[in-house]
């Protein structure tokens, strides 16, 4: 099998890889191919989009974030110490923060109607 040469890819995104065909690295040429080769080039990348955060669903799950909050309202506010008091991991712990987070901020929008 030859390999590509290494190239800056040609589509102007910057990108420096071996040379999937075209000029083009693997990443953009796979778009390129995908959009139907279009002859102005690969379509422009997708954005990230950062995910959506942890929501609870599960009955455990909405008792762990109640016993989160508890806990901080207590003033247990150490991440080790929480995850150990819970039982869970630290960076669920985290997903916690977030959760509860995001659960105030939705109350204090009903609240402010
Ligand atoms: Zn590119």
């Amino acid at each position: 099998m030859r390999y590509g040469r290494i190239v800056t890819c040609a589509c102007g995104c910057k990108e420096t890889g071996v040379n999937a065909g075209f000029g083009y690295v693997a990443a953009c040429y796979d778009r390129w191919k995908r959009a139907g080769r279009p002859k102005e080039g690969p379509p422009p990348r997708r954005d990230y989009q950062p995910r959506p955060p942890w929501n609870p669903v599960q009955d455990r799950s909405k008792a762990l974030l109640e016993d989160y909050q508890f806990l901080t309202r207590q003033g247990v506010t150490d991440i080790d110490m929480l995850a150990d008091r819970l039982g869970c991991s630290t960076r669920h712990v985290w997903r916690l923060v977030q959760a509860a987070r995001a659960l105030d901020q939705s109350r204090e929008k009903a609240g402010a109607r």
